[in-house]
């Protein structure tokens, strides 16, 4: 193992926990990944083992079926699935991002109805925001919900939508003011079965196989009122008060995916010879491995403060912007330069490092692309 400055932020019940998501991770979720991988999702049964296991929803309070803990416990779950590249089943996206919308906003009819069934993988989750008109400028939504009486009729269209195959649910992002533009979203639960959903092709990527992605298509979708996520034209508030943690769960990932990476690079070039030595004892690998060990550890130390500030619920909007800019973009140059030094097999989707490294490249588009990042934070230091 690579040695790190020692992380302070679990406790001892987080390490127990980590062991018991190790243990889940390495029997249930590494078998069945490359299977996963070629059909294009991940199996219902997977889903019902993770909520018996109890690593869904794990920050969810008992009194909703969650396991009552924290975000560390939530970032835990991210680094042992990003540890072993498992990048198909979304359990942090049902878990650490759907889940909270209804927790914070959702009545208390929505939060018994929901929490419980996803707690248990029973019901699964998605969030739908971006259009085929453009994701970056959310405030430029084209999807409509129009009230007539005690209900909304959504009409629009989405894509790149997450585990939508497999959900029963969506949060579906949606105009219930388009004149008054980002001042007039709002977040609507939409249930799978409702008349006039219906889903478009699975996508077909270039990584993360067994994550599926697909298009949504909504017309003259009818819900009640009642499935309402929090205050009626407030939905960007509330998107931008939650993507702060969907950038923190990304940045958690990026950097427990690239020591991973790391770590198949200093095993494989240990082993592997050219010129009568090792790959790993020429003075030009270490000094790449050497870098990339620098940059991972400061993303390591940066991060957990983030994770800490984050549990003290002083984790801004921009601070998430600085956190993923780093660690995605860091990502993006370990896994690169990682698979380089596994030569020809580095491009082999059968080696871990090849899929990883396709895997990684939606870290700097998806829950925001690092431009996004950037214009957040040079419109925040130029206004200081
Ligand atoms: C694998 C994957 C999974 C996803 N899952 C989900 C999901 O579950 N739910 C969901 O709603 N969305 C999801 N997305 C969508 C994702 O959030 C969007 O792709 C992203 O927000 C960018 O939107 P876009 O693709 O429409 O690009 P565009 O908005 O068209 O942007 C194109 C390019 O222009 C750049 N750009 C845009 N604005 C600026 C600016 N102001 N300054 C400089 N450059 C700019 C962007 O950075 C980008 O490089 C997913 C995407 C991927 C790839």
């Amino acid at each position: 193992m690579i040695t790190m400055i020692p992380r302070t932020i679990f406790g001892e019940e987080h390490e127990i926990f980590r062991k018991s998501v190790g243990r889940f991770v390495e029997t249930e979720i590494v078998p069945n990944h490359s299977k996963w991988e070629k059909e294009g999702k991940v199996s219902r049964e997977a889903w019902l083992m993770a909520g018996k296991a109890g690593i869904l929803c794990c920050a969810i309070p008992e009194e909703y079926g969650g396991m009552g803990g924290d975000f560390l416990h939530s970032a835990i779950v991210i680094e042992e699935m990003a540890r072993v590249g498992a990048s198909g089943p979304a359990f942090s996206l049902h878990s650490d991002i759907v889940a909270p919308y209804i927790l914070k906003y959702g009545t208390e009819e929505l939060r018994r109805r929901w929490l419980p069934p996803m707690a248990t993988g029973e019901v699964l989750a998605a969030i739908a925001m971006t259009e085929p008109s453009g994701g970056s400028d959310l405030q430029a939504m084209r999807t409509t919900a129009k009230r007539e009486g005690d209900e909304y009729v959504i009409n629009g269209q989405k894509v790149f939508i997450t585990n939508a195959q497999g959900a029963d649910i969506l949060i579906v992002a949606c105009k219930t003011d388009p004149a008054a533009g980002g001042k007039g979203i709002s977040l609507i639960l939409v249930e799978k079965n409702r008349e006039g959903l219906s889903l478009g092709r699975l996508l077909d990527k270039i990584g993360s196989k067994a994550m599926d992605t697909s298009e949504v298509f909504l017309e003259n979708v009818r819900v009640p009122v009642t499935n309402l996520i929090g205050v009626e034209n407030q939905g960007f508030i509330h998107l931008m008060t939650e993507l702060a943690q969907e950038r923190l769960v990304q940045c958690v990932r990026a950097v427990a995916n690239a020591e991973a990476a790391l770590q198949w690079t200093i095993d494989y070039t240990t082993e592997r010879k050219a010129f009568g030595k090792t790959i790993a004892a020429m003075q030009a690998t270490q000094f790449t491995l050497a870098e990339l060990h620098a940059e991972i550890m400061v993303n390591r130390v940066f991060i957990d403060r983030c994770i800490q500030l984050h549990l003290e619920g002083k984790f801004e909007a921009i601070d998430a912007a600085v956190a993923k800019l780093s660690s995605v973009e860091m990502q993006g140059r370990v896994l690169d330069r990682c698979l380089q030094l596994f030569g020809g097999w580095g491009y082999m989707t059968e080696m871990p490092i090849a899929r990883a490294f396709a895997d990684a490249r939606q870290s700097r588009l998806a829950g925001g692309a690092i431009e996004v990042m950037k214009h957040i934070i040079g419109r925040s230091i130029v206004k200081r």
